[in-house]
């Protein structure tokens, strides 16, 4: 292993990633510039309800427009974010954003939905995030019962009593919770009875291959009914195909989202179709 000074954290890398340590490098660089630079904006998709198809809420999820390089997707500059400790003023940006979003759309006349941010996984560990979350909200005069926050199952891996108490309060704050990507984290679904969550969303994986050959239905199936057991509501992602639809639907899934009903759109795009809604 190689460390390398980077602010307050020691960037680790190993041979694979020393192949791209250039390339993070820049990012890093870079991405400290980025708020300066003002380079971040947030899109929006529409989560739909799967029986009448109207949108009952977006997710924000956030753009990064670089000066030279162009789009440079979250995939790639979130976990560098996360390395280099930058991933909760990122985060809050987010949500501050969000927040901001939502007051603006509401003036414009659209009806309120749900608002959906997404949090890194290291977020539920900080003793201040429910702090900083408190203080956005109040900052913004967001109503927080259209604010949810979506965390992946890995989020709870460590410190599971302490992360159950903090969704605890958050959901006592009038805050809904989504688990993301579910399917996908290294944890068993035995925590599903513990968590005070909301929302199970289906991580796209599973739903990109309803109907191939390597198709997961009996998977996703017992996933949708798993959840229902416990009384929470089932969103799936990456719907791209009317098959995936039509499978969702049979099987009472109950909001989807995906580029067959919409890609993630601007703000000012999205509230056309929202005033419509
Ligand atoms: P996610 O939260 O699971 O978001 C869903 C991703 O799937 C988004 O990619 C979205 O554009 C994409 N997607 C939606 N519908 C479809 C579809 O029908 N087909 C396909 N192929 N893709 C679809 P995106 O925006 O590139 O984000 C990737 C991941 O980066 C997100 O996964 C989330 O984990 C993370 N991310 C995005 N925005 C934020 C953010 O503001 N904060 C944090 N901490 N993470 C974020
Ligand atoms: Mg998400
Ligand atoms: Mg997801
Ligand atoms: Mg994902």
């Amino acid at each position: 292993y190689g460390k390398i000074k980077g602010g307050n954290n020691i960037f680790r890398y190993n041979d694979t990633m020393s192949k791209k340590y250039n390339e993070l490098l820049l990012v890093e660089s870079d991405l400290r510039k980025a708020f300066q630079l003002n380079e971040f904006r947030l899109h929006y998709q529409p989560k739909v309800d799967v029986d009448t198809n109207k949108i009952v809420g977006v997710e924000a999820l956030i753009r990064w427009n670089h000066g030279k390089k162009g789009n440079i997707p979250p995939s790639l500059f979130i976990p560098v974010a996360e390395e280099i400790g930058m991933i909760q003023d990122i985060d809050e940006w987010v949500l501050e954003e969000a927040c901001n979003q939502f007051n603006r759309w509401v003036s414009s006349g659209v009806e309120p939905i749900m608002i959906a941010v997404n949090v890194s996984a290291t977020e539920l560990q900080q003793a201040d995030f429910l702090d900083r979350v408190r203080n956005i909200i109040e900052k913004t005069g967001m109503d927080p019962n259209y604010l949810e926050i979506e965390i992946t199952e890995n989020s709870i891996l460590y410190n599971t009593e302490e992360c159950i108490d903090r969704m605890r309060q958050l959901r006592e704050m009038g805050i809904s919770l989504a688990i993301d990507d579910f399917g996908t984290g290294y944890s068993s679904m035995g925590y599903l009875p513990k968590f005070p969550i909301n929302f199970l969303k289906i991580d796209q994986s599973f739903i990109r291959d309803i109907c191939n050959e390597t198709g997961n239905e009996e998977i996703i199936k017992a996933m949708i009914q798993l959840a229902h057991t416990f009384g929470l509501k089932v969103v799936a992602e990456g719907v791209e195909q009317e098959t995936a639809l039509s499978f969702i639907k049979n099987e009472k899934c109950d909001y989807y989202q995906g580029y067959f009903f919409s890609r993630p759109l601007e703000a000012e795009v999205l509230e056309q179709q929202l005033l419509l809604n």
